[in-house]
Order: C-alpha cells, then structure tokens, then sequence
C-alpha cells in the first residue's frame, strides 16, 4: 500500500504545535511507516507538492501566510487546522485591538528588547501585515479542526490514525479538555 502524503506549513505561530508531533514518541516510528511527510519547515521546501494530506498551524498574520495557505489548499485534499492558533486565530490575536501602525511600532520600536532609536519600520521588504491576525479559516476551506495549544499527542495519534482508516476525523468534546 503506497504512504499517505503529507505536507505541514507554519504561518504566524509559535513552533509549539509542530513539535508537539514528536510527543508521540515512540509511536512516530509505525506511522511513518505509513505516511510520507513531503512538505515541511524543517526541509527547506521550495514549493507545496500535490499531497494527499495538508497540516496548517498557525494563523494568518501577513499576505506571505495567506498565499501560503491558499497554495496548501490547492494541493492538498484533506486539510486540517493544527493548533488553536490556526483553528481560532490564538495568541496572535491580542494585536486584533489595535491598527496594524499601532503593532509595528509596538514590536519594532517600544518593545523593551529593541534598540531602534531612529524608529524605523518595515517597509515593503517583508511581508505586509494583515489588518488583523485570523484563523485559517477566513481564507481557506478547512475539513478537519485540531484545536489545542498545542493539541496533545493522544490527540494527534487519534487523528492520524482516522485518517488512515480513510476516515475525517472530528475531535470528540472529551478529548478537548486540557486540565
Ligand atoms: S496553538 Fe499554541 S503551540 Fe500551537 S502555534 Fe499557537 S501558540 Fe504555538
């Protein structure tokens, strides 16, 4: 039986939910085993290949992200939100309060960690900031929502393993709780 495809992208994110794969251990060894993971940050990827599965963590914060989620979505035919971040918007959405202006002075002049006395902001060189940081959602059809910050790893077995029974997985309430 050929392996399942998968490609991941992070977006505007912490690297919490893609590392939270590896707390599956042990159990990493049988399903990759089954599933060929094609498409991620750790291998330097040029372009997103046809796959059979996509994996988005993380929300869209800039027009770099959502032209990247939108190229998952062209190629991939299972797409799942990976992470509350992606699937609600998360952390990256404390700066929805403010304008874009106010959020880059903010993390390129007053923020406590930048020297930056000439106050000197971005310009067209990186990746234009969104109005508002949002889940994935807003731009792209999602088929399966993972929340979870980040989702754990009884979580993630349970969802790759539906996936491989050829089912979409839908995360039961019960495995929502995080106490
Ligand atoms: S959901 Fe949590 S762990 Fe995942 S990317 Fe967002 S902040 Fe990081």
């Amino acid at each position: 039986m050929s392996k399942v495809k998968l490609a991941t992208a992070w977006l505007e994110v912490c690297s919490g939910c893609h590392m939270s794969f590896l707390d599956i251990d042990e159990e990493i060894v049988p399903l990759l085993e089954k599933v060929q993971i094609c498409y991620s940050p750790v291998a330097d990827p040029k372009a997103i290949p046809k796959v059979d599965v996509g994996v988005i963590s993380g929300a869209l914060g800039n027009d770099e992200e959502m032209e990247i989620a939108r190229e998952m979505r062209e190629n991939c035919d299972i797409l799942i939100g990976w992470g509350d971040c992606a699937v609600f918007g998360g952390i990256n959405c404390m700066r929805n309060t403010y304008s874009r202006e106010e959020a880059l002075v903010e993390a390129y002049v007053n923020s406590p960690s930048t020297v930056n006395p000439e106050g000197i902001l971005p310009g067209e060189d990186i990746p234009t900031l969104l109005p508002k940081a949002l889940p994935i959602d807003y731009a792209v059809k999602v088929d399966v929502y993972v929340p979870g910050c980040p989702p754990d790893a009884e979580t993630i077995l349970w969802v790759f393993k539906e996936l491989l029974e050829g089912r979409i997985p839908k995360v039961p309430v019960d495995m929502m709780r995080y106490d």
